[in-house]
């Protein structure tokens, strides 16, 4: 699938038709997955915690040495201006940050100017019955990347261990994938964090593990503590999870998403659980409300 006709992308300071942007083959994003992004969400006209995206678009930058040739409020204003110019109030938005073009080493010295490009569009994650339902999802054998040595909170263009993921749970016909940390501690999915509700308390795994902290963990733990529902960080196994009442994935194209079955296993009572359909609930309610102005 290519671009829509007509659709608009800001690409180096422009808006131009997404036909038109063209990132060289030179592009260290493309070479050697050099580069930075985020994924973001509006919803009817409102930008959902798009500050926060922005700071860890800035983060994972500065972590890998790559100065962002905007600052925060202008490329806040370029989010803006590119959901505007496709007229999209209900959208998902992608930022995109790489090393430049350079030459055919890895030095990113030789990388002159980073380019930056937005696009903003439409994404389907899983299908709706999925939603209604709940899902199955199966352990994989790639292990999540080793946080020692390329760290997850980094949110590169580098997401192969997270693509070998996914084929391995697609190879089994499910949608989606668990993945481990190297310790067989539960870590996430292929681009979701998981949680389970035990005893009555929301657990979801630390950051250690190798995960990336993601920003609808944060308020998902946030609108459990609303309703009084205890949520914290723990180490899990996969046994916790197997025997956990309810269990749910989270992430900014995901949103809230059950999940009824892990390898094999039922979880609860096999349908979408109190604590999550509460969750989704609130969750729905919160986008309608928080968010910057399109
Ligand atoms: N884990 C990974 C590996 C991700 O790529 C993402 C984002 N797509 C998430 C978790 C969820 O993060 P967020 O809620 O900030 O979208």
């Amino acid at each position: 699938m290519g671009p829509k006709t007509g659709l608009k992308v800001y690409f180096d300071g422009k808006l131009v038709d997404a036909s038109q942007a063209k990132v060289s083959i030179y592009d260290h994003g493309l070479l050697y997955g050099d580069g930075v992004f985020e994924g973001i969400r509006s919803y009817n006209g409102l930008v959902f915690k798009l500050k926060e995206h922005i700071d860890r678009l800035y983060e994972s930058a500065h972590t890998i040495l790559l100065k962002i040739p905007l600052t925060k409020t202008e490329l806040t204003k370029a989010v803006i201006g590119t959901l505007k110019a496709n007229h999209l109030r209900d959208g998902y938005i992608r930022v995109v940050v790489t090393r430049g073009v350079g030459d055919l080493g890895l030095d990113p010295r030789k990388c002159l100017r980073p380019t930056v490009f937005i696009i903003t569009d439409k994404i389907t994650l899983y299908p709706e019955k999925l939603y209604k339902e709940g899902m199955e999802i199966i352990t994989v054998p790639t292990p999540r990347n080793l946080p020692e040595a390329l760290n997850p909170q980094i949110k590169s263009l580098n997401y192969l261990n997270n693509i070998l993921a996914k084929i391995e749970a697609t190879n089994a016909g499910v949608a989606e994938a668990l993945m481990l940390g190297a310790q067989g501690y539960v870590a996430e999915c292929t681009g979701e964090n998981i949680f389970i509700v035990r005893d009555g308390v929301l657990k979801t795994p630390p950051p250690y593990v190798g995960i990336l902290k993601g920003i609808t963990r944060g308020c998902v733990m946030e609108l459990a503590r609303k309703i009084r529902v205890p949520a914290a960080e723990e180490m899990l196994t996969r046994h916790d999870l197997y025997n956990a009442e309810e269990c749910f994935l989270t992430g900014t194209a995901a949103e809230i998403a059950p999940i009824v079955k892990i390898d094999g296993r039922v979880i609860g009572s096999g349908r979408p659980g109190r604590v999550t359909l509460r969750l989704m609930a609130d969750f729905r309610k919160l986008t309608k409300t928080d968010g910057v102005r399109v």
